[in-house]
């Protein structure tokens, strides 16, 4: 395909990014799909809570988009990063450059690069991310259900982790790590049998297969866990949209883009969606931005083809 001006270019093709490019390319759209190839879940072998997906590869839900895509041919999917995006004065509107150093013009801009997961510093724990630690009791608590399992806290709102995780095994434990309990908190996980544990995780133990084994504290007693459930700080990929003078609100702790319903951002023209826009986003959630943030880009873009379209006739 040889366009270098655009419709629509969407910077990062996973769930949200991918939606979108469906909802335009039916809109025979000419959409420039750039994607990084890192999505979020990639350290999971399995997804769950998917509709028709579930207990399947993330990779693989990404790599059936991508081929769904291919059968609307003014949609190209582009493996590389973008670099900067700046607004340019024109029929369009923004220019962004790949890391390959081309240049691509487009009317409009969706900004889907999701978010990355800043874990707590404990030895071990990475080796672990997204096979025997995990954030999300939808996603990942099913699988161990009834085994023992070990909450490390970040924040006093990890007690609502520990809850969850309750309802799917009697063998939960809520390592406190420093962080100040409050009495309602304590009340509750005690009321349901979650034992708390004071003493500091230190490392993450796992086997020699790559496994997990447990957990060792600061006063060097190892307790075995078979699974392992942590919030990490969610730190958006906004890079291009701060650049853009896309607006924040800063939420828990974290600035994320503000955006309306159909993902417009306060910048004209750029749109958001997914992970990028909410720490809370699964990937049928994200899907659904997606889709919407494409309806949404191309009901603008008719808007626009038609204040042309009325000024050509004047
Ligand atoms: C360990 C783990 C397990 C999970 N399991 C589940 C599960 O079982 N079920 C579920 O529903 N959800 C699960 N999730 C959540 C899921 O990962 C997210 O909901 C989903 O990935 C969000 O989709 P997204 O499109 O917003 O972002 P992502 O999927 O993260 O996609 C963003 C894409 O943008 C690309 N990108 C970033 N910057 C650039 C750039 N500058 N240029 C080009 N490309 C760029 C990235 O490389 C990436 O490919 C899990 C998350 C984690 C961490």
């Amino acid at each position: 395909m040889d366009h270098t001006e655009w419709d629509v270019v969407i910077v990062g093709g996973g769930s949200a990014g991918l939606s979108a490019a469906l909802m335009l390319g039916r809109s025979r759209r000419r959409v420039l799909v750039v994607d990084g190839g890192e999505p979020r879940n990639r350290f999971a072998s399995h997804m769950h809570g998917v509709l028709s997906r579930d207990h399947s590869s993330p990779l693989e839900l990404l790599a059936a988009g991508r081929a769904e895509l291919t059968r609307y041919a003014d949609v190209a999917v582009e493996s590389a990063t973008v670099t900067s995006a700046a607004s340019v004065e024109g029929r369009s509107s923004f220019e962004v450059e790949l890391d390959s150093g081309e240049r691509h013009l487009a009317r409009r801009m969706l900004v889907a690069t999701g978010l990355r997961d800043e874990l707590p510093d404990i030895p071990g724990l990475a080796e672990q991310w997204g096979r025997n630690a995990a954030l999300c009791p939808y996603c990942d608590g099913w699988e161990v259900r009834d085994r023992r399992i070990a909450v490390i806290a970040t924040e006093a709102a990890n007690a609502h982790q520990a809850q969850l995780m309750r309802q799917l095994s009697p063998q939960v434990t809520f390592y406190t790590q420093g962080v100040r309990l409050p009495d309602p908190a304590r009340t509750g996980l005690e009321a349901r049998g979650i034992a708390i544990e004071s003493r500091t995780v230190v490392e993450v133990v796992g086997d020699a297969e790559g496994g997990l084994r447990g957990v060792r504290l600061d006063d060097d007693t190892e307790h075995p866990a078979d699974s392992i459930f942590v919030a990490p700080r969610p730190v958006p990929n906004d890079g291009l949209l701060l650049e853009l003078g896309a607006r924040t609100m800063r939420q828990n702790g974290v600035d994320w883009v503000l955006v309306d319903p159909s993902g417009r951002t306060n910048v004209p023209g750029v749109w958001a969606a997914g992970n990028i826009t909410t720490a809370q986003s699964s990937v049928p959630v994200a899907m659904a931005a997606g889709s919407l943030a494409g309806a949404a880009i191309n009901a603008d873009l008719v808007e626009e083809d038609i204040r042309r379209a009325v000024a050509a006739t004047g």
